[in-house]
Order: structure tokens, then sequence, then C-alpha cells
């Protein structure tokens, strides 16, 4: 008898994690079925998606593209739409089982809460999401009776090590880190840093934003925040550390004192499986882990002196209320900035730093305040930009 495929709705399927997740699905098109894609402005590949995978329907984001892209797909049965608002829309459409939220930024947000005020299963790629709003978005989660699974390869790693798990409480989750490709250096190093250099990452081929934040550790500083809210952790219950093979995706401890880990070599394709085949493992030809090409697994402490971003980020998750909302948007402008070569590397810190200093704190922020507080920010951190451009 033939099952029922699961239909997924891909958002960002233009993206790094949404190329992969399409990997995914072109290899387990017996087990999934693709029913919407969207992109931002790569109309090419999301047309050339399109016809490859028979979507029920295509959303592009830049809505100068909307003719260029329904030319483009006259001839099949696929429904093409333009704009944000069609995206936050189409992710409530009947025949979608799951939403993969793989939309970069703050931008992700409003269609991942559509997504689940719909009642879809979320595979969560788009930590921003969690970062920016995560008390709301595990409410409402949990009030839909939502499940949230995560893409993020740390927390597939928890969450795989609570699978059978759910009942015993957790004593503590090590997060690890690469540390970058400027793990080591000082401060002097990073003030020399040029994009071409930050956008070399070590272990992980990644989207720019999400690189340049694993060079400065805002990524890290993301991926704690984010954890806290998935696996409904006190601040003080998480820790980093840093492990350069990024072999071991990271590690729960539970209240015995005992230890699980996930480990795997640097894929994202398998926690991408994971999250869209929960609770099925899905047998795969992903290359398997060999330890005589590493007979040493590394760990060390992170230098939150030289890398500021991942000691800004537990500041903004201590104090709580909008104080993350504000980091997140504070560090989208600066690392847009750092890409475009208007400040150095060290200065997308002051920007994250002046921001949560003068944007107003709200300690139980609405959606209103958050969208609020986003649009401030972004505001307050392109002032301290100019101030920095004119400097130099
Ligand atoms: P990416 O830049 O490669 O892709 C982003 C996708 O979002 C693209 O399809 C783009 O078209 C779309 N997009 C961008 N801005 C948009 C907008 N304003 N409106 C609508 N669509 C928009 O990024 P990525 O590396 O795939 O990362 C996606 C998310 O997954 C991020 O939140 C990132 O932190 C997270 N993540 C990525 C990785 C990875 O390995 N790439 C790993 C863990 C988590
Ligand atoms: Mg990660």
């Amino acid at each position: 008898m033939e099952t029922k495929k699961k239909n997924i709705a891909i958002l960002g399927s233009t993206g790094s994690i949404g190329t992969q997740a399409l990997d995914v699905i072109r290899a387990n098109s017996d087990i999934f079925a693709v029913e919407v894609l969207t992109g931002n402005e790569n109309a090419d590949l999301l047309i050339k998606q399109a016809i490859e995978f028979n979507p029920n329907a295509v959303v592009i984001a830049e809505e100068s593209k909307y003719l260029y892209v329904k030319e483009a797909l006259k001839a099949f049965d696929i429904k093409v739409f333009a704009g944000n608002k069609a995206i936050v829309e189409v992710v409530t459409m009947d025949s979608i089982d799951m939403v993969l939220a793989a939309i970069v930024g703050y931008a992700g947000l409003e269609s991942t809460i559509s997504a689940i005020k719909a009642e879809k299963q979320i595979a969560l790629a788009n930590k921003e999401t969690l970062v920016v709003a995560g008390d709301l978005v595990t409410a409402l989660a949990k009030e839909k009776g939502v499940n949230l699974y995560p893409v993020d390869s740390e927390h597939s790693a928890i969450f795989q090590c609570l699978a059978g798990e759910f009942q015993n409480p957790i004593e503590k989750i090590y997060l690890t880190a690469s540390g970058g490709p400027f793990r080591g250096k000082d401060k002097n190093f990073l003030a020399t840093i040029k994009k071409e250099q930050a956008l070399k990452h070590p272990n992980w081929e990644m989207g720019a934003k999400i690189t340049i934040d694993s060079a400065s550790l805002m990524n890290k500083g993301l991926e704690v925040i984010e954890a806290k809210w998935l696996f409904g952790l006190k601040p003080e219950q998480i820790e980093v550390i840093v492990h350069p093979q990024s072999i071991v995706h990271s590690i729960v401890q539970f209240i015995d004192g005992s230890m699980k880990a996930q480990m795997g070599l640097p894929d994202m394709k398998l926690p991408i499986q994971y999250a869209l085949g929960y609770p099925q493992r899905i047998k795969s030809d992903f290359p398997r882990f060999n330890f005589m090409n590493y007979p040493q697994l590394t760990f060390e402490q992170a230098d939150t002196k030289t890398f500021r971003n991942l000691a800004l980020a537990f500041e903004a998750m201590n104090k709580g209320g909008n104080s993350p909302c504000i980091l997140n948007a504070a560090n989208e402008i600066a690392v847009e900035a750092f890409l475009k070569d208007k400040i150095g590397f060290l200065e997308m810190s002051d920007i994250v730093e002046h921001c949560l200093q003068t944007v107003s704190f709200i300690n139980k922020p609405s959606y209103a305040d958050y969208v609020e507080t986003d649009t401030e920010t972004r505001r307050v951190a392109f002032n301290q930009l100019s101030n920095l451009t004119i400097k130099q």
C-alpha cells in the first residue's frame, strides 16, 4: 500500500538550507512532495526548482520579478504569487503538512507565525524567529499543538539526544561551536579582516549572513537564545564549548550526570532530513565518519573577550524582554554593512552594543512591540553606522 507523501512548503528554497532540503526531497521522493517554494529575488533558480519539483504554488518575494516568473511557468499547473504578504498567506494552504522555515533573518518571523497559526508542523532553520520573539512563538506553538523541529545542527543534536528522554529533566546542555575561521586570533588581527576572509568558514558552507555570524560568534549567541526557547532552559543551563572539528554537534547532560552527544560529519542535510522525516530515520548515502581521519577531537573555552558578540548575546538573553530582538536587528544591520565594506569586523559588535544600550527596554513585549523594536533598532543602528563611516 502506498502511504501518503508528506507535503512540504519550503520558505527560502533558493538559499543554502532550501537547496539542501530539495536535495533531501529529491533523494526521498517516495516520502516527500513539494507543495510550495519561495525565494526572495533569485527568480531563475526558483523557476528551475519549480519546473523540477512541480509544486502547487511558488512565491517570489521581489514583486518586480512576478511577471518574469509567471511567464516562465505559464505552461505548468503552478500558481505564482509575489510579495512578502503572499508568503504569509500561502503557508496556510490546506494541502501543506509541514513548513520548512529557511528564510534568513527577521524577514522569516511573520511567515513562521502564520504557519504555526495554521497548525502546520514546523521544521525551523530560521533561528532569528526564536531570538526575536521566542516567548510568543513557543507559546503559540504550544497553544496550537504544533511541534518546532530544529534544523540548526546543534539543536537537532540536542533534540536527537532527547529522543526517548522527554520526561527526564535536563541538567545542562553544551552547544558546540567550531570557533569559526578566526579562532585563536586577537583583536588587532580581527581589525584588519575583510569580508572575503570572513566568508570562508572552515567546516560549513552556508548563506552569507550566517557565515559572517559564525566568524564573529554571533551565530553561537543566537543559538544559545534559540536553545533556551526550544528546550525551555534557564540561561545558566546553557554552555558554549569550542570544538574546532565540528564532529560532536552538541551534548545534553542529564540530572544523573550522564551525557549524551550526537556526532557525525558536518553536513546540514542530516539535520534537515531528521526534521523533515521525524520520527523516522531515513536511510542516506551521506559520507560516513571515520575515526582514523580524526584521531583527536578537541574542546576549548570560547574567547568572549575577543569575540564580544557572544558575551553580548548572553547579556541580552539574561536581560530578556525585547533585548534579544534589539541584538538581532542591530546585528542584521551590522552584518549587511560589513558585507558592503562599510564597517570593520570589530565595529559590528560596537553597533550591537550601542543599540542594546540605546533602544528602550520593554519587559513583556507584545508582537507589535517586537515589530516596533525591530524598526527602532534598525533606525538607531543606521545612525550609528553613519557616525562610524564619517569617522573613517
Ligand atoms: P541564505 O541566505 O542562503 O538563504 C536565505 C533564503 O531566504 C533565500 O531563499 C532567500 O531568497 C530568502 N530570503 C532572504 N531574504 C528574504 C526576504 N526578505 N523575504 C523573503 N525571502 C527572503 O541563508 P541560509 O544559510 O540558507 O540560512 C537560512 C536560515 O537558516 C537562517 O536563519 C540561518 O541562520 C539558518 N541556518 C542555516 C544554516 C546553513 O548551513 N546554511 C545552518 C543552520 C541554520
Ligand atoms: Mg548551528
